[in-house]
């Protein structure tokens, strides 16, 4: 009862294996950006995934940069994302100069709403600005409905990055996160399901672009003795030392979403039968990582919202965090077109006002969950008593 160490929402969780491999790393004096390590990660990853070829790079926000440059996005180019999302997802199209057009989820799958995506293409054709490229989301661990999305950015002739930073080991209709799209993207950041403290992978089906990205992610060197340069390049590729701690975060990484997939299970069982929570859904067409466990609390019905729930977890030390707020209600973004569900209905922003992240690290003991478990449930006890005719609904 005295244990008050911090729990954290989603820490990074470190394997036998990725000493071994930096350490080689310092033997070889492999330190300098690539080496050995970095192309047996990109091998190792697309073997993985089914993707045919990957790059390695140092943050998955580079990834949807260069993925961007790929699909030949500039300066006042559309391009559609889905808005409920970390800000990584856009800042790229932004740097580009060009538009970002945010679209909204839906319940069943928390991710780009079919029909949200259907009117703004229409409406975008009828008005002949259609979007150069997309980036699609997968959010929590689990795959956007990429079959109907795809078909009907095809249809329109639209680049598709899928954004699988979350979701690396999720799967869709059998197939790999992450490789549905023209450009999949991951990230290795500190707080995601495998780590190497930071980094990110782009993969894709057509080796001549991924190739294309390598150059651009060198500085754009032209093949030449000296320093020669025709185009804009960027120093966006992952260092030898940082691969070899993916290599050994790869290992693990069926290990990693057992666990979190265990962490979702525990919490379900503790509360998913109290009136007024609701699970994120796991839709029937894949297997999420359950990279984190998220959850809606209606204020209606247990008397607390979530934020108030994060404000209590927070006086137990433990953390826990609203689901992320959506980028068409953000300062830096509100200027941007916005396409609800229903067009006067969003989606989005009832999961904002609702939805709860809690501590769901792969390390996460089942005595820190049930610490975690038990802060929730008094809570909501306290808050059921200032609810009238809760007695009667429960
Ligand atoms: C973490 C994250 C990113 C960015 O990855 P970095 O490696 O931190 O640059 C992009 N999109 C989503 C949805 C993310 O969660």
């Amino acid at each position: 009862m005295t244990d008050n160490r911090r729990i954290y929402l989603s820490p990074p969780h470190l394997g036998e294996r990725e000493k071994g491999y930096v350490a080689e790393a310092f033997d070889t004096n492999w330190i300098a950006p690539l080496g050995p390590h970095v192309d047996e990660f990109e091998r190792e990853l697309a073997e993985l995934t089914g993707a045919r070829g990957a790059v390695a790079l140092s943050s998955g926000t580079a990834a949807i940069h260069l993925a961007l440059k790929l699909a030949g996005v500039g300066r006042g180019d559309r391009v559609f994302v889905s808005t409920l999302t970390f800000v990584a997802s856009v800042n790229p199209v932004l740097y580009e100069g060009a538009e970002p057009v945010f679209i909204d989820s839906d319940f069943e799958t928390w991710n780009m709403s079919v029909q949200a995506l259907e009117r703004a293409l229409i409406e975008a054709e009828r008005e002949g600005r259609l979007p150069k490229a997309a980036v699609v989301v997968n959010l929590y661990g689990q795959s956007a409905d990429l079959d109907p999305i795809m078909a009907l950015f095809r249809r329109y002739g639209v680049t598709v990055v899928e954004d699988a930073a979350e979701s690396l080991g999720a799967t869709y209709k059998g197939k790999a996160s992450g490789t549905i799209g023209d450009y999949g993207i991951y990230s290795f950041n500190g707080n995601k399901i495998i780590t190497t403290s930071g980094g990110g992978m782009l993969v894709g089906h057509d080796t001549g672009k991924l190739a294309k990205a390598r150059f651009l992610a060198t500085q754009a060197r032209d093949p030449a003795l000296h320093y020669e340069h025709s185009e804009l390049g960027f120093n966006y590729r992952m260092s030898n030392v940082l691969a070899g701690i993916g290599r050994g975060q790869l290992q693990v990484l069926g290990e990693r979403i057992a666990a979190r997939r265990a962490v979702f299970e525990r919490y379900e069982a503790a509360l998913a039968h109290i009136p007024g929570i609701s699970f994120m859904p796991e839709a029937a067409y894949g297997r999420s990582t359950r990279w984190l466990t998220t959850l809606t609390v209606n204020p209606q019905i247990t008397g607390v919202t979530a934020v108030e729930l994060v404000k209590a977890l927070a006086a137990d030390n433990i953390e826990a965090r609203p689901v992320w707020k959506p980028m068409h209600l953000q300062p830096l973004l509100r200027q941007y077109e916005y396409y609800a569900h229903e067009p006067q209905f969003s989606v989005s922003d009832q999961l904002f006002a609702q939805g709860l992240c809690l501590p769901s690290g792969s390390s996460l003991s089942e005595a820190d969950q049930q610490r975690v478990i038990d802060c929730v449930l008094r809570r909501l006890g306290e808050a059921r008593m200032t609810v009238p005719g809760y007695a009667a609904q429960a």
